[in-house]
């Protein structure tokens, strides 16, 4: 007979778990051991629940490195003693988290699922009951004593999907979250349409790494018609600067003035990565097809391609952490880790 799951349920704030402050009417984070309260539901599920809280909960607009490296220490500190883990987290930055984490747990063999609401949880209409719910059940999945997930999801209105591969995508609806460039792992209708085929392949018999050094001496520059030279200069001398998320046009197309390639020729001399990501919601970036990439790609541009830019700039962020020398660099990048770009 199978024990039942021992799930880790990990508070670190948003709307989930906040209330109206009657004096500013504004939304803010409350006890966590009242969120429980609210949810007698809890009770009914088949597993064991155990609870976490950050000490101050945060609007995730507050989301840092640093309590990326709070939440990767609690799964550290209770990875042998839970079956599963639900990071309860405020949608806006949520993706951002999700994309971290996964590549901080190097070899996960158990299921982490962030998830959160459009509404606080004590709401008439919320939607915190059903996504928290759904999410722990999915945490809870087993098949012959092995979790059937094992890695960093994101669950939100019915669908689960690969945490790095999310972008928040609406600021109102319950369906917050889209994964443009990858299925959704599991559907959740009357049962669980669980798509074994799109999941990550299991980490048997390896140890958990967890990496908590992530360098974010970055930035993220979004092109537009109209960018100057005078901006982008100032941008890529910030003293520092180590690498850069540049979201193009389309499949990775910017200007082909000779100003643009220029400096960001000199920034690659000068030891700083540039990354090509799309602007796009949807599709890859493919340097070479058009005119208006293929001196990037000469000069040493890295390639994002299909990645998102949330999965970018946390990975450029851990891969800088983890020192990986400067001539692998971009095979590194370009290679996917945690399945958050295209084989
Ligand atoms: N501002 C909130 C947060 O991200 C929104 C939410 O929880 O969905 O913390």
């Amino acid at each position: 007979m199978n024990s039942k799951a021992k799930i880790l349920l990990i508070y670190t704030g948003g709307t989930i778990g906040m209330r109206k402050d009657f004096d500013t009417g504004a939304l803010k984070a409350f006890n966590f051991s009242k969120l429980l309260q609210r949810i007698p539901e809890l009770k009914q599920l088949d597993c064991d629940i155990e609870t976490i809280s950050f000490d101050n909960p945060i609007d995730s607009s507050n989301m840092n490195p640093e309590e990326w490296a709070n939440i990767a220490a609690i799964i550290e500190s209770n990875y042998l003693i839970f079956d599963g883990f639900v990071v309860l987290h405020g949608s806006d930055t949520m993706s951002y988290s999700a994309s971290a984490l996964s590549f901080m747990l190097e070899n996960l063999a158990k299921p982490v699922v962030f998830t959160g609401s459009q509404l606080p949880i004590g709401d008439l209409r919320t939607d915190a009951k059903e996504n928290l719910i759904t999410a722990i059940q999915i945490a809870s999945l087993q098949e012959n004593g092995l979790p059937v997930i094992s890695e960093v999801c994101l669950y939100f209105e019915y669908k689960l999907y690969r945490g790095n591969r999310t972008t928040k995508i609406n600021a109102e609806h319950f369906k917050a979250f889209t994964s443009s460039n990858y299925p959704a792992l599991v559907e959740s209708g009357v049962n669980l349409k669980i798509r074994s085929e799109l999941l990550l392949p299991k980490q048997e018999g390896k140890e958990l790494l967890v990496h908590k050094n992530l360098d974010n001496n970055v930035v993220i520059i979004k092109m537009f018609p109209g960018i100057s030279e005078s901006v982008l200069a100032a941008i890529l001398s910030i003293h520092h600067l180590k690498g850069v998320v540049l979201e193009t046009y389309g499949s990775g197309n910017a200007p082909t003035e000779e100003w643009f390639i220029g400096l960001l020729t000199k920034a690659i001399d000068k030891g700083v990565h540039i990354i090509n990501v799309t602007q796009c919601s949807g599709g890859s970036v493919n340097m070479g097809q058009y005119e208006t990439s293929t001196s990037m790609k000469e000069i040493g541009v890295i390639s994002g391609k299909d990645i998102t830019t949330e999965a970018a700039i946390t990975k450029l962020m851990y891969l800088l952490g983890e020192n990986i020398p400067q001539q692998d660099f971009k095979m590194v990048f370009e290679t996917s880790l945690r399945g958050e770009i295209a084989l």
